[in-house]
């Protein structure tokens, strides 16, 4: 379906043009209309599906096109789990504005409280904003929520990852219009809180899943190491990143001294690169994407704090060198590459440390995968085999740890359980998003569950998993 064929703003059918997008994308195509006619509605599409304009654009038609329900306070809010991303979704709207009447503003956690005030007192049309910032701001009262018309949450789900359940039931009960359309939008929205929080906040919502929620995103070839530490994780990744046929590649680390480490490593071999993660001051923050989207870099080493949204055209290599804990930040991750259509690499690589975290992938998106291996970096560890029926007691040595023992070489390893991943065949119940390994934690490894979304803690924070 062509952007030409809907009943919308002209101007917004022009911006479209001036684009060179003349066909909607599916998600695109599937929602808007439903948006137009007032619905609300739940939207699980793929990453890089282009769900930004699926929102932004029924947006602005409703603004542009209807009279404000009250002329005291904005008419639409945007949240987004993170800055970077809140700032992305701004700059789309920041072009669908332009020669409008409609003015809009950017309210982040880690700029001038003060300075946002007064640009609220200016009361614009449409606010983008991280949900611990825009919660501080109904705290203090900085603007009246009883004029918002559209209320849109991108990566929903991750924002109730963070810990922000609280505060999105309190801005919707602030925002509680009775003609407001709220739009909940991920690549991963089917989980139980996500359930929960449609329940309260959604007015019979039209749900839109395009393809199945976890399935394995056609554009991006994933490739998956074993590793037997981290001095052969580095190996593997100076391999993979001195090959020449990449972009520019985001690499995935589980802490922020890796990636500073890591980026001043491969500057030193003439790799440009840069590190990100959560707790920059958020100038540096802006620095670090900015000249990473210029092409000034060729790698960007960062932590979870890129996984969600960033549409950076380049990138066209992904490194796991740490799996993420929750599976759905592996699906948001690898999606930073094989957008719009192109075509992307994903690699991981999986170390005894990150097996419980590559087992919960497998069965989130019920696959199996052949591991690959580079000639010259073969490595010893060759997979975790779970043994039927037998739970791990605390006795005897931990699968994991004989797992390790064996990369290290210092326990003969049983190539019968060399494994193809995943290992865990023996329920008859096919595994499903709740499903416990079988295997202890009794190693600093973090369990499958899912945190519980913590208690109602809206401290100013500004650390990797913490947004404002
Ligand atoms: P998602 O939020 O689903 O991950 P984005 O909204 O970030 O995806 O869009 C991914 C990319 O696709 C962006 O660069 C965007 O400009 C582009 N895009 C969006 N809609 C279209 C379209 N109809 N035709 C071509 N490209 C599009
Ligand atoms: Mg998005």
């Amino acid at each position: 379906m062509r952007f030409a064929e809907l009943t919308m703003h002209k101007r917004l059918k022009e911006a479209m043009a001036h684009l060179d997008y003349t066909e909607m994308t599916e998600v695109q195509a599937q929602t808007i209309p439903y948006a137009l006619i007032g619905r609300d509605l739940a939207v699980a599409s793929k990453t890089g599906s282009g769900k930004t304009l699926a929102y932004l654009l029924p947006l602005m038609h409703r603004l542009l096109t209807s009279r404000a329900l009250s002329t005291r306070g904005p008419r639409a809010l945007i949240l987004a789990p993170t800055r970077e991303l809140a700032k992305q979704v701004y700059a789309q709207l920041r072009f669908l504005v332009a020669g409008t009447q409609v003015h809009c503003s950017l309210v982040l956690g880690g700029e001038n409280f003060n300075d946002q005030i007064k640009a609220l007192r200016k009361t614009p049309e449409i606010l983008v904003a991280t949900p611990g910032r825009l919660l501080n701001h109904l705290t203090a009262r900085s603007f009246l929520f009883d004029g918002v018309e559209i209320l849109v949450l991108d990566e929903a789900d991750r924002m109730l990852d963070l810990g922000f359940a609280d505060a999105l039931k309190a801005i919707h009960s602030a925002a509680s219009h009775r003609l407001r359309q709220t739009w909940l939008f991920s690549a991963t929205l089917n989980n139980q809180s996500v359930e929960m929080l449609s329940g309260y906040i959604l007015k019979a919502p039209q749900s839109i899943s395009i393809g199945e929620m976890h399935a394995i995103h056609a554009d991006i070839n994933e490739v998956f190491h074993l590793c037997d530490h981290l001095d052969h994780k580095q190996a593997l990744l100076k391999h993979l990143l001195s090959q020449p046929d990449y972009q520019q590649a985001i690499v995935f680390l589980a802490t922020r001294e890796d990636t500073e480490r890591l980026a001043k490593q491969y500057s030193e071999l003439n790799i440009p690169a840069l590190a990100l993660s959560g707790d920059m001051k958020q100038a540096q923050r802006n620095q670090v994407i900015d000249q990473f989207s210029r092409g000034h870099a060729k790698v960007l080493f960062t932590t979870d704090v890129a996984a969600r949204g960033l549409d950076l055209l380049h990138v066209s290599l992904v490194v796991n060198f740490d799996m993420p804990k929750l599976p759905e930040e592996y699906i948001h991750r690898i999606g930073r590459t094989g957008r719009a259509g192109n075509q992307g690499n994903a690699v991981s690589l999986i170390s005894p440390k990150d097996w419980v975290s590559f087992q919960g992938l497998m069965a989130l998106q019920r696959r199996e995968v052949t591991f690959t291996v580079i000639p010259g970096l073969e490595g010893r560890f060759k997979g975790v085999l779970a043994q039927k029926n037998t739970k791990f007691s605390g006795k005897g040595a931990h699968p994991l740890e004989e797992a390790k023992a064996a990369a290290q070489g210092k326990r003969s390893f049983n190539k019968n359980t060399a494994a193809k991943g995943p290992v865990r065949k023996e329920s008859k119940n096919r595994p499903g998003r709740n499903a416990t390994p079988n295997v202890g934690d009794t190693d600093g490894f973090a369990p499958l569950r899912k945190k519980a979304p913590a208690e109602v803690a809206y401290v100013e924070r500004d650390t990797d998993n913490e947004v404002e």
